[in-house]
């Protein structure tokens, strides 16, 4: 028997060029899951990952679709389930922010991170979920955030993308487990990636500061906690929220 946790299982990460995404994509390939992963920019960011997963020895798919677009996924996931002939484990983690305070965001940014962080979840769980439900087997994973727990100013419309993401995927959890689908959320923290590099380094000192373990974390410290919910390590675990935080959240 094979002692990679998920060996033989097929994956779909999304938004996986870069960050977070990027890091469960190869740590997925490393224990020996067939991943299929999605971007939306970064063409030549995504090329070098497909070269990284296939040194693994498993079948790799690399596709441009937009998560915020419900054709995109639903075209992504046929064409996922023809060529790796299945879908074992979904992880929603694309996901953006345009920060700014509530009195100064103008609508267009509040559209477009609840569309790219909330609606995109329910644009890729859907039709995957289909699929899993006849087959009777299938974890979903997705990446939320801690501010969607305890919010944060200049930060209105992410935090509320997330605290959605949490409501859809406990609702998920009561409907799906009978059919032997389990779905839960990993809330990051703060995480060293493109993402949190905007951010002003006196700000960023100021976090570190209240942070139990007082470091940001790594891509690589989620991205287990994903081969976790993903394996059968997990498997009587649904409808949770598993803080990747240093301690922030208790
Ligand atoms: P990142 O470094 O900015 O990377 C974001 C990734 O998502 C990129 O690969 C990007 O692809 C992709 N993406 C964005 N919109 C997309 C769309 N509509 N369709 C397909 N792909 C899309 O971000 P990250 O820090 O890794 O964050 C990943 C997830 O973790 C997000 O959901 C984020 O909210 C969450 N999170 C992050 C932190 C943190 O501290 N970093 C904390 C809590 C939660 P392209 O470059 O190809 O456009």
């Amino acid at each position: 028997m094979s002692d990679k946790l998920l060996d033989g299982k097929k994956a779909i990460i999304t938004g996986a060029s870069r960050g977070i995404g990027r890091e469960i994509a190869l740590r997925f390939a490393k224990n020996g899951a067939d991943v299929a992963f999605s971007y939306l920019h970064s063409k030549e960011k995504a090329d070098a990952l497909t070269k990284e997963l296939e040194r693994f020895g498993v079948k790799v798919l690399c596709l441009r679709s937009d998560a915020s677009n419900y054709e995109d996924c639903k075209s992504m996931v046929e064409q996922v389930i023809q060529e790796l002939g299945g879908v074992d484990i979904l992880v929603n983690n694309a996901g953006i922010t345009r920060d700014n305070l509530l009195l100064r965001m103008p609508e267009k940014d509040w559209a477009d991170v609840l569309q790219s962080n909330l609606s995109s979840v329910f644009n890729m769980t859907q039709p995957v979920v289909k699929h899993m439900m006849k087959k009777k087997s299938g974890s979903v994973i997705n990446i939320g955030s801690i501010v969607g727990l305890k919010g944060n100013a200049g930060q209105t419309n992410y935090s509320a993308s997330k605290a959605g993401v949490v409501g859809f995927s406990k609702s998920l959890a009561l409907e799906l487990g009978s059919r032997n689908v389990r779905c839960n959320v990993i809330a990051p923290g703060f995480i060293q990636t493109e993402m949190t590099e905007k951010l002003d380094p006196s700000a960023l000192n100021k976090w570190v500061e209240g942070i139990p373990l007082k470091r940001v974390g790594q891509a690589k410290e989620v991205a287990d906690t994903a081969v976790f919910l993903g394996s059968e390590l997990s498997s009587y675990i649904s409808g949770q929220v598993i803080n990747v935080c240093g301690g922030m959240v208790t």
